[in-house]
C-alpha cells in the first residue's frame, strides 16, 4: 500500500468529470482514466506516428507509442518517489501525445501554418490542445457522451501549454493559463518525464541511425561524464552496449536530480494540498546545474539531429504532404467522407485539421498518393 502525500491528487477529491458518472468499482477514478486512454483509438494510432524517424525507416526507432510508454515509466518512478498518485501521472503521460499529427513536429507545424494562412478564423492548430480535444470531443466510444469524459486532473495535465486566446474558451482547464498558476505535481512530473524520455531516446535513436556519433556527443558534460565511467569499468565494451549504458545512467541521474530538487522545493513551500501546489511556483524542477546540462542536450539534438540534412529532407516531404492534403480538402470538401463534411467554413477547416491530425504517417502517405497520383487507387 503506497501512502499518498497530502499535496498529491486524491481521486476521491477529484474536481470531477464533465458528464457526471457513478464512481468506478474495483479501481479508482484515475485508474479508470488510464484504462480509457489505453482502450481508445487515438492511443493505438500512436504506434504508426513519427517521433523523429518516420515509421518505415526502421523497426527499432521510437514511435509516439513507445515514447509515451517510456514517459509513463519515468513519470511513475518519479511519482512513487514523491508520494504522488501514480495512476494519474501514468494517465497523463499516456495521453499527452494523443493529438499529435503524423510526421512529428514537421506535421504539426505545417498543419498550424495551413490553418493560420488558409482558415484564419479557425484559430490555428496546437498539438496540446488537440490532445485535449481527442479526449474531450473526438473519441466516439461511449453512448452517453463524446470523448472519454476524463477527470479534471487528467485533462489539466494533458493541456501542457495553451495560448491565452484558446484558454478563454476552455472553461476549468483553461483557467490556469489566464491566472498564470501551475497544474498539479503529477502533471508537472509527467511534463518533465516527457523531456527526460525524448532527450535520451533521441540520443539512442540518433546514434543508431548514424546521424550523430558517440564522438560528437562528448561535447555534452552529462554524456561525457557517464561515458568515461562506463569506459573505465568496461574498457572493451562494444558500441551498442556502451550507448545503452550511458543513456541508462543519464536517465537515472536526471530522475534522481529531479526527485531531490523537487523534494527540496516541496519542503521549502510546504504544500498541504494539491491546490497549494497549484498556487505555488513550479515545484517540480531540476537543479540549476542539471537544468543547464539538460538544456545543452536539447540544443545539441536540435542542431545535430533534428536539423540534420537527412531529417530535414524527410521534414520537407512531410510538410508538403500535410499542406497538399489540407489545401485539397479545403478547396474541395467533397473529397472528404461525410464524417468530415461541415456546412460552416470554420467548422470545415477544423474538421479537416482533425482528420489530418488523426492520420498515421503511412495513412497520410497513402491518402496523398490516392489524391495526387494517377493510378494511386490501383496501387493500393
Ligand atoms: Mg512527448
Amino acid at each position: 500500500m503506497i501512502v499518498l502525500a497530502p499535496y498529491a491528487c486524491h481521486p476521491e477529491a477529484s474536481r470531477g468529470r464533465r458528464h457526471v458518472e457513478p464512481p468506478p468499482t474495483g479501481r479508482n477514478a484515475f485508474q479508470r482514466d488510464r484504462d480509457r486512454i489505453i482502450h481508445c483509438n487515438a492511443f493505438r494510432l500512436l504506434e504508426y506516428k513519427t517521433q523523429v524517424f518516420v515509421n518505415h525507416e526502421g523497426d527499432l526507432f521510437r514511435t509516439r507509442l513507445t515514447h509515451s510508454i517510456e514517459v509513463a515509466q519515468i513519470a511513475r518512478s518519479l511519482s512513487r518517489n514523491l508520494g504522488l498518485h501514480e495512476d494519474l501521472t501514468e494517465a497523463i503521460s499516456l495521453a499527452h501525445d494523443l493529438g499529435h499529427t503524423p510526421f512529428g513536429h514537421a506535421g504539426q507545424d505545417e498543419l498550424n501554418a495551413c490553418m493560420r494562412e488558409l482558415a484564419p478564423a479557425a484559430g490555428g492548430f496546437e498539438h496540446n490542445l488537440q490532445s485535449l480535444r481527442v479526449v474531450d470531443e473526438l473519441e466516439a466510444r461511449y453512448a452517453a457522451f463524446n470523448g472519454l469524459n476524463l477527470c479534471f486532473e487528467t485533462r489539466e495535465g494533458i493541456l501542457k501549454h495553451c495560448s491565452v486566446h484558446h484558454a478563454r474558451t476552455l472553461g476549468d482547464v483553461g483557467e490556469r493559463f489566464l491566472a498564470r498558476t501551475q497544474p498539479s505535481l503529477e502533471a508537472q512530473i509527467a511534463n518533465l518525464a516527457d523531456e527526460i524520455a525524448y532527450n535520451n531516446h533521441d540520443i539512442d535513436d540518433g546514434v543508431r541511425s548514424g546521424l550523430i556519433s558517440v564522438e560528437q556527443l562528448q561535447v555534452l558534460e552529462i554524456f561525457a561524464t557517464h561515458y568515461a565511467q562506463v569506459k573505465r569499468k568496461y574498457p572493451n565494451i562494444e558500441k551498442r552496449r556502451l550507448v545503452a549504458e550511458v543513456v541508462r545512467a543519464m536517465i537515472n541521474t536526471l530522475v534522481v536530480d529531479l526527485t531531490e530538487t523537487t523534494l527540496a522545493n516541496i519542503r521549502k513551500h510546504g504544500p498541504a494540498h494539491a491546490d497549494d501546489v497549484r498556487a505555488a511556483p513550479p515545484l517540480a524542477a531540476f537543479s540549476m546545474s542539471m537544468r543547464r546540462q539538460a538544456d545543452a542536450l536539447k540544443q545539441f539534438l536540435m542542431h545535430n539531429l533534428y536539423r540534420h540534412y537527412r531529417v530535414m529532407r524527410m521534414t520537407t516531404k512531410a510538410r508538403a504532404i500535410v499542406r497538399e492534403l489540407f489545401v485539397a480538402f479545403l478547396q474541395e470538401p467533397r473529397l472528404l467522407s461525410d464524417e468530415y463534411r461541415r456546412d460552416d467554413e470554420v467548422a470545415q477547416a477544423r474538421a479537416i485539421a482533425d482528420y489530418i491530425a488523426g492520420m498515421t504517417d503511412r495513412y497520410a502517405i497513402r491518402e496523398h498518393t490516392q489524391l495526387f497520383r494517377m493510378g494511386g487507387d490501383a496501387a493500393l
